[in-house]
C-alpha cells in the first residue's frame, strides 16, 4: 500500500514519519524546499521523499495522498488525483485512525487557537492525560506514533476538515463562520460553510455540539438542516436553557445534569470574544469530566498565546496592544470593542478582499486615528478617510508606534489589529508582532 505525502511541512513530515512507523510504503514530495530540521528527520529515518518539484507518475502511483492544507485543490497535481480517485486524505484523517484517545476538535473562522488552547489548559491542569495538536504545535500525526494519550484537544481548520471523511470528534465546538479564505472556495461562502459544517459528519447524538449559536451563518445552517447531535449552544445575546448564555457580566453554563457559573472579571482574557471562548472551553471541559473547582482554577490561571489582544506596555500613558493575529475583518471587530477608551488604530498588510462595512460604525465611534501599515494601503484610505479624523501612512513599523506615541493621550489604547496578512512586509504575523512589541518596549522619546 502506497502512501505519498504532499507538502514537508510539520503535518506532512509527522504524517509520514507515523506511516513509516505503521509499515506503509511512504514517499514525500515537496514543491518547495524542506527546512533542514525536516530534511534530516526524514533522512534519518530513510523515509524517501522529493524537494522543488513533485514526479507525477510517483505521486499519481499512490493508493492514498495525505496532502497538506496549504495545498490548494486547483493545483493541477491535485485535480489529476481526484480526477483518478485515489484518496486524498488530511493529515488529521490519517492520524485519527491510529488513536484511540478521545477528540474534543474546534474550528471556527477566529477563536480556534484561543479556545483550543484554553481547553487543553483545563484538561492538563486537571491532571489529565491529553495532547494537543492539530493546526497548532507538533503534529498529530507525530503524536500518535506512541498512543499514549486519553484526549487529544485538536485545532482544526477549514483546509484540513476539507479532507476529511471518517474523522469523528466526540466534541465538536464551532466558534464562528466569517468570510474568510474565500480565495480556497471558489469565491462562495456557502462552500466554506460547508467546509465547516464537515466537523460534524460522523458525529453521534451522545456527542456534544458546542457553537456559538448568535453567529449568523451558523444559525441559518442549522435552521435548514438537522444535525443529530447534542446540540449545546451558547450565546451573548439570547438566554440558553442549555449550553451557554452570559448575563449580568456571569458567564452561566449548563450541561445537564451540570450547571457552572463564573464573572467575567476574574477571566484573564477579555472581551467578547473571549467570552465567547471561554464558555466553549468550559462546556468542552464539562463534557469530558472535569470537575468545578479545577475547571474553576484552570480558567483563571490560563495565559493565551502572544499576538491575541496582548497587553505590550504603557508609554505616557498609552497602552500598546499587540493583536496581530487579527488578520481579518471579524477579529477586528471584536478587538475594538474589547475597549472602552479612544483607540488608535494600527492596520493594514495584504488585503484579503476585506469588506469593511461591519466595523465603519465602531470606527467611527471608537477610532480617533488610524496608522496604515502596510505597501499598498489603497482599500484602507477610501473606506475610512471620511470616517477618521487623522490617518498616517508608513511602511515601518518603528514609524508606527512613533505616530501612535505623538497622536495618543493618557488612557488611549494603540492598538495593532491589522486586519489584513502580513507577508507585505513581514515574514509572517508573528515576525510583524515580535517587531511591534520590539519598537514598543525599545520606545526611545523624540527619535524621529
Ligand atoms: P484562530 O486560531 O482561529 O485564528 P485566535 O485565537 O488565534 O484564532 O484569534 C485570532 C484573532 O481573532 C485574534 O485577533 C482575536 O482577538 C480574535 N478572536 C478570538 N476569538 C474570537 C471569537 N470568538 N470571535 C471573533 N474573533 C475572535
Amino acid at each position: 500500500f502506497k502512501i505519498v505525502v504532499l507538502g514537508g511541512g510539520e503535518s506532512g513530515v509527522g504524517a509520514a514519519l507515523l506511516a513509516q512507523a505503521k509499515g506503509f510504503d511512504v514517499f514525500l514530495s515537496d514543491k518547495g524546499s524542506l527546512s533542514d530540521d525536516y530534511r534530516e528527520i526524514l533522512t534519518v529515518n530513510r523515509i524517501p521523499f522529493e524537494e522543488g518539484q513533485h514526479t507525477e507518475e510517483r505521486v499519481l502511483a499512490a493508493n492514498e495522498v495525505i496532502k497538506s492544507p496549504g495545498i490548494p485543490d486547483k493545483v493541477p497535481l491535485v485535480k489529476k488525483l481526484y480526477a483518478q480517485k485515489v484518496p486524498v486524505i488530511s493529515e488529521i484523517e490519517f492520524a485519527a485512525r491510529h488513536t484511540k484517545a478521545k477528540k474534543i476538535a474546534i474550528t471556527g473562522s477566529n477563536g480556534k487557537t484561543t479556545t483550543t488552547l484554553l481547553i487543553y489548559h483545563l484538561l492538563k491542569s486537571a491532571g489529565f492525560n491529553v495532547g494537543l495538536a492539530g493546526n497548532i504545535g507538533e503534529s498529530f500525526a507525530k503524536q500518535v506514533i506512541n498512543d499514549t494519550f486519553d484526549w487529544f484537544v485538536l485545532e482544526v481548520s477549514s483546509f484540513q476538515l476539507d479532507n476529511m471523511y471518517q474523522f469523528k470528534a466526540d466534541v465538536g465546538i464551532l466558534l464562528n463562520i466569517t468570510p474568510d479564505h474565500l480565495d480556497r472556495y471558489e469565491y462562495s461562502f456557502q462552500k466554506y460553510v460547508d467546509s465547516k459544517f464537515r466537523l460534524l459528519q460522523n458525529m453521534q447524538p451522545t456527542d456534544d455540539f458546542i457553537y456559538f449559536s448568535d453567529n449568523e451563518a451558523i444559525a441559518s445552517e442549522l435552521s435548514q438542516k438537522e444535525f443529530n447531535v447534542n446540540h449545546l449552544p451558547i450565546s451573548l445575546a439570547k438566554k440558553e436553557s442549555i449550553g451557554g448564555f452570559f448575563q449580568g457580566g456571569i458567564l452561566h453554563l449548563t450541561r445537564p445534569p451540570r450547571t457552572f457559573d463564573i464573572s467575567a472579571n476574574e477571566l484573564p482574557i477579555k472581551g467578547p470574544h473571549n467570552t465567547i471562548n471561554a464558555m466553549a472551553a468550559t462546556l468542552a471541559a464539562m463534557a469530558a469530566g472535569v470537575k468545578d473547582d479545577q475547571i474553576r482554577s484552570g480558567l483563571l490561571t490560563f495565559q493565551n498565546a502572544a499576538h491575541r489582544l496582548e497587553p505590550v506596555a504603557k508609554i505616557n500613558g498609552i497602552e500598546f496592544i499587540n493583536d496581530s493575529k487579527a488578520t481579518n475583518v471579524d477579529s477586528v471587530y471584536f478587538a475594538l470593542n474589547s475597549f472602552d477608551t479612544p483607540i488608535i488604530w494600527i492596520a493594514g498588510g495584504l488585503d484579503k478582499g476585506n469588506d469593511y462595512t461591519q466595523i465603519e460604525d465602531l470606527v467611527r465611534r471608537k477610532v480617533k486615528a488610524l496608522i496604515c501599515l502596510g505597501k499598498d494601503n489603497s482599500k484602507l484610505l477610501s473606506f475610512f478617510t471620511p470616517i477618521v479624523p487623522v490617518i498616517i501612512e508608513t511602511q515601518d513599523v518603528i514609524k508606527a508606534v512613533n505616530h501612535a506615541v505623538s497622536l495618543g493621550s493618557p488612557n488611549d489604547v494603540a492598538l495593532l489589529s491589522p486586519a489584513c496578512a502580513s507577508f507585505d512586509l513581514f515574514k509572517n504575523y508573528e515576525d510583524r508582532g515580535d517587531l511591534f512589541k520590539a519598537a514598543v518596549l525599545n520606545f526611545v522619546p523624540n527619535s524621529f
